[in-house]
């Protein structure tokens, strides 16, 4: 881990680290870490893959879209490489995968363009393929490309060889969603030797795999419905409602040596587990790679070492069930914690309060002027501290309602010299006999702080001055604006 060129070089060599409180007595589980990896997931290793052999191929042209189906690790590991190479990157989403997700590919540059949840993985799949043709686009197709499955031979496979290094291994654990792991890592590891089991986990409601029936596939192999046996399940990233070629060919060339059914719960169980008892933080996918891994475990032989995959970090998942049992608020216990000191608490007060300014403090005549001017002049003007919370929210408040408006923020570097900021806010509490932030003028006239504000929108005074003062806005946005502000300064919630 010295220095590298890019940030494409840090995907791979993700850790194998030993469970000590989960696994049975007799037999050692070891857990691929693969949040490890740049972007938090496995699939750092196939976007890079796919996108580096398609540029070899010359399938992708320098500055080519490039588009895909994916549940998101997919897409966040694609938007990734997309960004470092200087691809635009176009991603087909089901509108049921977790918000963050969307978000993260967003935040990296991406487009996402969603498919209705009940058009399943085919729906996402089929958008992807339409706009692809349509548009001339590099279609990465992880479900079908040899390279998904190539690089898991190549080098997380490898990886778990040498930190063995030929001690013998009893079983590998891994789910399926495009198959490329459970492919890959298995070819790499039944060449190096035979006698290492291939588990593959998938939900027990699901059973593709599992189930015996084979997937329905058109004449060029691809399929062509949903596999009888599908279900919705909670394990994002596995199953989707098809075999693919690669979940297919694990199977047919005689890799697989037993398909363990997870239940969701236990998925949710050891996720949960995994994070406090062993301080592994991991999502969905892996407490359901892990349900597997330990049933494995406590039917292997003494002695025995097993490797299990986690795909991605807990992360992705704060909107899922993963965290349904996480509260925002404290509960019983906590409160309990905050009662046993005096200080710091809901319930007293002892916020030590403030000393008064002197009174009859001089004010600069020339803030006094540039206050007075600001609040004649401007149609709206709020002074304001650049990044306060209630400054923002009022903000929010003036973008929803459409409102031009002018922010001086007196704490802006522009306002540092001669402490020119600070001489304004005494010229604005001088004024308005108030010592907060911000204050605002519509049409001349002081309405308050942020508070007066919002209880002026409430009762309709905001809208009936804006309109007297001939200020162009909605008038029918329907809108509580305290909920613009963050739900600890709420003046209700601190009540
Ligand atoms: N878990 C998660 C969270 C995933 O995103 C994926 C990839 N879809 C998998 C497991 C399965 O990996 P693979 O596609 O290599 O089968």
């Amino acid at each position: 881990m010295a220095r590298h060129d890019n940030i494409l070089d840090t995907i791979g060599r993700t850790p194998l680290v030993r469970l000590n409180r989960l696994a049975p007595d007799h037999a050692t589980v070891w857990v691929k870490v693969e949040s490890f990896n740049p972007l938090g997931s496995v699939k750092d290793r196939m976007a890079r893959a796919v996108i580096e052999d398609a540029e070899r191929s010359g399938a992708l042209r320098p500055g080519q879209t490039v588009i895909e189906a994916t549940s998101g690790n997919t897409g966040i590991g694609l938007a990734m490489v997309c960004a470092q190479k200087g691809y635009p990157l176009v991603v087909t989403m089901a509108e049921s995968f977790s918000l963050e997700r969307r978000r993260l590919l967003r935040f990296l540059g991406a487009r996402v363009v969603l498919t209705p949840a009940a058009e399943k993985g085919t729906g996402m799949l089929n958008k992807a393929v339409e706009l692809a043709e349509q548009h001339g686009w590099f279609l990465c197709r992880q479900f079908d490309n040899e390279a998904n499955a190539e690089v898991h031979t190549r080098t997380t496979a490898r990886e778990i060889l040498d930190d063995f290094a030929g001690e013998p291994l009893h079983a590998f654990v891994s789910g399926f969603g495009t198959g490329g792991t459970l492919l890959g890592v298995a070819r790499g590891l039944k060449a190096a030797d035979p006698r290492i089991r291939i588990v593959a986990a998938e939900p027990d409601n699901s059973p593709l795999m599992g189930g015996g029936l084979a997937q329905p596939r058109d004449a060029a192999g691809r399929p062509s419905a949903s596999h009888p046996h599908f279900r919705p399940h909670l394990m994002q990233g596995w199953s989707p409602d098809f075999i693919s070629r690669l979940a297919e060919q694990a199977r047919t060339e005689g890799l697989v040596d037993e398909v363990v059914p997870v239940p969701g719960q236990e998925a949710l169980r050891l996720a949960r587990a995994l994070a406090t008892d062993e301080g592994i933080f991991a999502g969905t996918s892996s407490g359901a790679t892990l349900a597997a891994a330990l049933d494995v475990a406590r039917r292997s032989p003494p002695g025995a070492h097993i490797v299990c995959m986690l795909p991605d970090t807990g992360e992705r998942y704060l909107s899922t069930p993963l965290f349904e049992h996480i509260a925002d608020d404290m509960d019983e216990a906590e409160l309990a914690l905050s009662r046993s000191t005096p200080g710091y608490r809901f319930d007293t007060t002892t916020t030590p309060v403030a000393p008064p300014t002197p009174a009859g403090e001089p004010v600069d005549a020339a803030a006094e002027a540039f206050v007075d001017a600001a609040a004649r002049d401007e149609p709206v003007v709020m002074f304001a501290l650049e990044w306060c919370e209630f400054c923002w929210a009022v903000r929010k408040l003036f973008a929803r309602l459409g409102v031009a408006f002018r922010s001086i923020d007196v704490d802006a570097v522009g306002f540092q010299a001669d402490e020119f900021g600070v001489k304004v806010r005494q010229a604005l509490k001088q004024r308005t006999g108030a010592p907060t932030m911000p204050q605002i003028w519509i049409g001349g006239r002081h309405i308050g702080g942020c508070t007066d504000l919002f209880d002026a929108m409430r009762s309709g005074e905001l809208q009936r001055r804006l309109a007297a003062a001939n200020v162009v806005h909605d008038a029918d946005v329907r809108l509580d604006p305290y909920s613009l502000l963050p739900r600890w300064l709420h003046p209700r919630h601190a009540a």
